[in-house]
Protein backbone atom coordinates (compact mmCIF):
# COMPACT_ATOMS: atom_id res chain seq x y z
CA UNK A 1 0.00 0.00 0.00
CA UNK A 2 2.83 2.49 1.02
CA UNK A 3 4.59 0.99 -2.17
CA UNK A 4 1.58 2.05 -4.41
CA UNK A 5 1.65 5.18 -2.98
CA UNK A 6 4.96 5.72 -4.09
CA UNK A 7 4.34 4.73 -7.30
CA UNK A 8 1.36 6.97 -7.82
CA UNK A 9 3.64 9.88 -6.26
CA UNK A 10 6.75 9.47 -8.06
CA UNK A 11 4.19 8.93 -11.72
CA UNK A 12 1.86 12.42 -10.69
CA UNK A 13 -0.77 9.88 -10.83
CA UNK A 14 -4.51 10.72 -8.83
CA UNK A 15 -7.51 8.50 -8.22
CA UNK A 16 -10.59 9.20 -7.07
CA UNK A 17 -12.61 5.85 -6.22
CA UNK A 18 -11.97 2.21 -3.79
CA UNK A 19 -10.44 -0.40 -4.70
CA UNK A 20 -8.30 0.43 -7.66
CA UNK A 21 -6.04 -1.79 -9.29
CA UNK A 22 -2.17 -0.82 -8.55
CA UNK A 23 -0.05 0.79 -11.65
CA UNK A 24 2.16 -0.89 -13.67
CA UNK A 25 5.63 -0.35 -14.26
CA UNK A 26 5.66 -2.64 -17.18
CA UNK A 27 3.64 -3.92 -20.19
CA UNK A 28 4.47 -7.70 -18.93
CA UNK A 29 2.92 -6.83 -15.68
CA UNK A 30 -0.31 -6.17 -17.90
CA UNK A 31 -0.43 -9.78 -18.84
CA UNK A 32 -0.58 -9.27 -22.24
CA UNK A 33 0.17 -11.89 -25.11
CA UNK A 34 4.01 -11.96 -26.32
CA UNK A 35 2.30 -10.88 -29.77
CA UNK A 36 1.05 -7.54 -27.99
CA UNK A 37 4.52 -7.07 -26.51
CA UNK A 38 6.48 -8.03 -29.83
CA UNK A 39 4.29 -5.65 -31.50
CA UNK A 40 4.50 -2.89 -29.18
CA UNK A 41 8.23 -3.64 -29.30
CA UNK A 42 8.27 -2.47 -33.43
CA UNK A 43 6.60 0.52 -32.45
CA UNK A 44 9.32 1.41 -30.03
CA UNK A 45 7.03 1.28 -27.01
CA UNK A 46 9.17 0.27 -23.71
CA UNK A 47 7.79 1.37 -20.81
CA UNK A 48 3.96 2.83 -19.86
CA UNK A 49 3.22 6.38 -19.54
CA UNK A 50 1.85 7.57 -15.90
CA UNK A 51 -1.68 7.00 -17.82
CA UNK A 52 -1.27 3.92 -19.10
CA UNK A 53 0.50 2.39 -16.45
CA UNK A 54 -2.57 3.07 -14.25
CA UNK A 55 -5.71 3.64 -16.93
CA UNK A 56 -4.76 -0.24 -17.98
CA UNK A 57 -5.04 -2.14 -15.11
CA UNK A 58 -7.69 -0.48 -14.53
CA UNK A 59 -9.55 -1.14 -17.86
CA UNK A 60 -8.42 -4.64 -17.64
CA UNK A 61 -10.36 -5.01 -14.46
CA UNK A 62 -13.57 -4.10 -15.71
CA UNK A 63 -14.03 -0.74 -14.34
CA UNK A 64 -15.17 1.92 -16.97
CA UNK A 65 -12.46 5.21 -16.41
CA UNK A 66 -12.42 8.52 -16.72
CA UNK A 67 -8.55 9.99 -17.54
CA UNK A 68 -7.52 13.33 -17.43
CA UNK A 69 -4.01 13.77 -18.61
CA UNK A 70 -2.74 16.36 -21.22
CA UNK A 71 -2.00 16.13 -24.88
CA UNK A 72 0.78 13.65 -25.42
CA UNK A 73 0.86 11.97 -22.74
CA UNK A 74 -0.41 8.60 -23.93
CA UNK A 75 -3.84 8.01 -24.15
CA UNK A 76 -4.23 6.52 -27.47
CA UNK A 77 -2.53 3.18 -26.10
CA UNK A 78 -4.11 3.71 -22.46
CA UNK A 79 -7.40 2.41 -24.19
CA UNK A 80 -6.29 0.69 -27.42
CA UNK A 81 -4.45 -2.19 -25.44
CA UNK A 82 -7.27 -3.30 -23.13
CA UNK A 83 -9.92 -2.81 -25.84
CA UNK A 84 -7.43 -5.42 -28.09
CA UNK A 85 -8.25 -7.43 -25.21
CA UNK A 86 -11.71 -7.11 -24.86
CA UNK A 87 -12.49 -7.75 -28.51
CA UNK A 88 -10.52 -11.11 -28.39
CA UNK A 89 -12.60 -12.41 -25.80
CA UNK A 90 -16.37 -11.67 -27.24
CA UNK A 91 -17.26 -14.28 -29.47
CA UNK A 92 -16.10 -14.25 -33.35
CA UNK A 93 -18.50 -11.04 -35.74
CA UNK A 94 -20.60 -12.95 -38.38
CA UNK A 95 -21.31 -11.22 -41.30
CA UNK A 96 -22.79 -8.20 -40.75
CA UNK A 97 -22.44 -7.94 -37.04
CA UNK A 98 -21.76 -4.25 -35.43
CA UNK A 99 -18.49 -3.76 -33.32
CA UNK A 100 -17.54 -5.09 -30.00
CA UNK A 101 -15.94 -1.69 -29.57
CA UNK A 102 -16.53 2.29 -30.49
CA UNK A 103 -13.96 4.93 -30.68
CA UNK A 104 -15.59 8.35 -30.87
CA UNK A 105 -13.28 11.55 -31.60
CA UNK A 106 -14.34 14.72 -32.23
CA UNK A 107 -12.16 15.42 -35.71
CA UNK A 108 -11.27 13.31 -38.78
CA UNK A 109 -7.62 14.26 -38.45
CA UNK A 110 -7.99 12.11 -34.87
CA UNK A 111 -9.65 9.74 -36.34
CA UNK A 112 -7.37 8.63 -39.02
CA UNK A 113 -4.57 8.82 -36.09
CA UNK A 114 -6.49 6.39 -34.07
CA UNK A 115 -7.19 4.38 -36.72
CA UNK A 116 -3.58 3.95 -37.77
CA UNK A 117 -2.43 3.12 -34.16
CA UNK A 118 -5.86 0.42 -33.56
CA UNK A 119 -4.82 -0.98 -36.87
CA UNK A 120 -1.12 -1.82 -35.73
CA UNK A 121 -2.51 -3.62 -32.63
CA UNK A 122 -5.71 -5.34 -34.00
CA UNK A 123 -4.38 -6.48 -37.70
CA UNK A 124 -2.17 -8.89 -36.60
CA UNK A 125 -4.85 -10.31 -34.31
CA UNK A 126 -7.26 -10.77 -37.28
CA UNK A 127 -9.97 -7.72 -35.75
CA UNK A 128 -11.06 -5.55 -38.30
CA UNK A 129 -10.99 -1.67 -38.03
CA UNK A 130 -13.29 0.80 -39.73
CA UNK A 131 -13.09 4.39 -39.63
CA UNK A 132 -16.51 6.38 -40.08
CA UNK A 133 -15.82 10.09 -41.09
CA UNK A 134 -17.41 12.64 -43.07
CA UNK A 135 -15.71 13.19 -46.76
CA UNK A 136 -16.53 9.46 -47.82
CA UNK A 137 -19.42 9.18 -49.66
CA UNK A 138 -22.05 7.89 -47.36
CA UNK A 139 -23.43 4.83 -49.70
CA UNK A 140 -20.25 3.70 -50.22
CA UNK A 141 -19.45 3.62 -46.97
CA UNK A 142 -22.57 1.98 -45.44
CA UNK A 143 -21.87 -0.93 -48.35
CA UNK A 144 -18.59 -1.07 -46.42
CA UNK A 145 -19.95 -0.92 -43.28
CA UNK A 146 -22.35 -3.75 -43.92
CA UNK A 147 -19.50 -6.35 -44.36
CA UNK A 148 -19.07 -6.25 -40.23
CA UNK A 149 -15.72 -5.31 -38.06
CA UNK A 150 -15.35 -5.26 -34.60
CA UNK A 151 -13.62 -1.81 -34.04
CA UNK A 152 -15.18 1.48 -35.32
CA UNK A 153 -13.31 4.94 -34.78
CA UNK A 154 -15.63 7.54 -35.66
CA UNK A 155 -16.90 11.04 -35.14
CA UNK A 156 -19.82 11.37 -33.89
CA UNK A 157 -22.62 12.57 -36.83
CA UNK A 158 -21.25 10.01 -38.85
CA UNK A 159 -21.68 7.11 -36.75
CA UNK A 160 -25.23 8.25 -36.19
CA UNK A 161 -26.01 8.71 -39.81
CA UNK A 162 -24.69 5.13 -40.63
CA UNK A 163 -26.27 3.48 -37.90
CA UNK A 164 -29.77 5.38 -39.23
CA UNK A 165 -28.81 4.08 -43.00
CA UNK A 166 -28.13 0.57 -41.07
CA UNK A 167 -24.72 0.60 -41.97
CA UNK A 168 -23.82 -0.42 -38.94
CA UNK A 169 -25.60 -0.91 -35.48
CA UNK A 170 -24.75 -0.97 -31.81
CA UNK A 171 -26.21 -4.12 -30.48
CA UNK A 172 -22.95 -5.78 -29.83
CA UNK A 173 -20.66 -2.76 -29.27
CA UNK A 174 -19.54 -3.51 -25.23
CA UNK A 175 -16.84 -1.54 -25.10
CA UNK A 176 -17.09 2.55 -25.69
CA UNK A 177 -14.28 5.38 -25.83
CA UNK A 178 -14.75 8.53 -25.16
CA UNK A 179 -11.46 10.41 -26.86
CA UNK A 180 -11.39 13.93 -26.68
CA UNK A 181 -14.74 14.37 -24.99
CA UNK A 182 -13.80 18.06 -23.56
CA UNK A 183 -13.63 18.68 -27.32
CA UNK A 184 -16.29 17.06 -28.77
CA UNK A 185 -18.22 18.69 -26.64
CA UNK A 186 -17.02 22.39 -27.38
CA UNK A 187 -17.19 21.41 -31.47
CA UNK A 188 -20.95 20.80 -30.74
CA UNK A 189 -21.59 17.11 -30.54
CA UNK A 190 -22.82 16.73 -27.18
CA UNK A 191 -26.37 15.83 -28.07
CA UNK A 192 -24.51 13.24 -30.24
CA UNK A 193 -22.48 12.26 -28.18
CA UNK A 194 -25.44 11.61 -25.83
CA UNK A 195 -27.43 9.88 -27.53
CA UNK A 196 -24.96 7.30 -28.64
CA UNK A 197 -24.44 6.77 -24.74
CA UNK A 198 -27.35 6.19 -24.32
CA UNK A 199 -28.39 3.85 -27.46
CA UNK A 200 -25.73 1.33 -25.65
CA UNK A 201 -26.15 -1.35 -23.79
CA UNK A 202 -26.08 -1.15 -19.89
CA UNK A 203 -23.58 -4.31 -19.67
CA UNK A 204 -20.85 -2.00 -21.48
CA UNK A 205 -17.82 -0.53 -20.00
CA UNK A 206 -16.89 3.47 -21.03
CA UNK A 207 -13.86 4.87 -21.30
CA UNK A 208 -13.82 8.50 -21.39
CA UNK A 209 -10.86 10.83 -21.63
CA UNK A 210 -9.75 14.28 -21.78
CA UNK A 211 -7.04 16.99 -21.41
CA UNK A 212 -9.26 19.57 -19.64
CA UNK A 213 -12.50 18.77 -17.23
CA UNK A 214 -15.65 20.98 -17.87
CA UNK A 215 -18.83 20.54 -15.99
CA UNK A 216 -20.94 18.79 -18.87
CA UNK A 217 -17.92 16.58 -19.13
CA UNK A 218 -18.55 15.79 -15.24
CA UNK A 219 -21.94 15.67 -15.62
CA UNK A 220 -21.98 12.62 -17.92
CA UNK A 221 -19.38 11.16 -15.92
CA UNK A 222 -21.64 11.02 -12.88
CA UNK A 223 -24.71 10.14 -14.77
CA UNK A 224 -23.68 7.35 -17.22
CA UNK A 225 -20.32 6.00 -16.22
CA UNK A 226 -20.71 3.14 -13.65
CA UNK A 227 -18.10 2.26 -10.72
CA UNK A 228 -15.59 3.68 -12.49
CA UNK A 229 -11.88 5.40 -11.60
CA UNK A 230 -10.91 8.98 -12.37
CA UNK A 231 -7.27 9.08 -13.12
CA UNK A 232 -5.89 12.52 -13.15
CA UNK A 233 -1.81 12.65 -13.94
CA UNK A 234 0.22 15.88 -13.40
CA UNK A 235 -1.91 18.94 -13.08
CA UNK A 236 -4.62 19.82 -15.56
CA UNK A 237 -6.77 22.90 -15.90
P1 LIG B 1 -2.46 11.79 -26.20
O1 LIG B 1 -3.64 11.09 -26.79
O2 LIG B 1 -2.43 11.74 -24.70
O3 LIG B 1 -2.31 13.19 -26.71
P2 LIG B 1 -0.98 9.95 -27.83
O4 LIG B 1 -1.66 8.69 -27.47
O5 LIG B 1 -1.37 10.57 -29.12
O6 LIG B 1 -1.14 11.04 -26.67
O7 LIG B 1 0.59 9.69 -27.77
C1 LIG B 1 1.51 10.74 -28.01
C2 LIG B 1 2.81 10.15 -28.59
O8 LIG B 1 3.45 9.37 -27.60
C3 LIG B 1 2.61 9.25 -29.78
O9 LIG B 1 3.57 9.54 -30.75
C4 LIG B 1 2.81 7.86 -29.23
O10 LIG B 1 3.31 6.97 -30.18
C5 LIG B 1 3.81 8.10 -28.11
N1 LIG B 1 3.68 7.10 -27.02
C6 LIG B 1 2.53 6.60 -26.50
N2 LIG B 1 2.80 5.76 -25.50
C7 LIG B 1 4.15 5.71 -25.37
C8 LIG B 1 5.04 4.99 -24.50
N3 LIG B 1 4.57 4.17 -23.58
N4 LIG B 1 6.37 5.18 -24.67
C9 LIG B 1 6.84 6.03 -25.62
N5 LIG B 1 6.06 6.72 -26.48
C10 LIG B 1 4.72 6.58 -26.36
MG1 LIG C 1 -5.26 11.65 -27.88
Amino acid sequence: DQEVKKIRNEKQIRVSAFDVPKPVLSFQQCGFSSLVLNILKKMNIVEPTPIQSQAIPAILSGRDVYGIAKTGSGKTLAYVLPLIIHCLDQPHIQKGDGPISVILVPTRELAHQVYLVTTQLAKPHNLIVKEITGGIKKYEQTKELKKGCEIIVATPGRLIDQIRLKGTNLLRCTYLVLDEADKMFDFGFESQVMSIVQAIRPDRQILLFCATTKRAIENLVRDQLADYVRITIGKVG
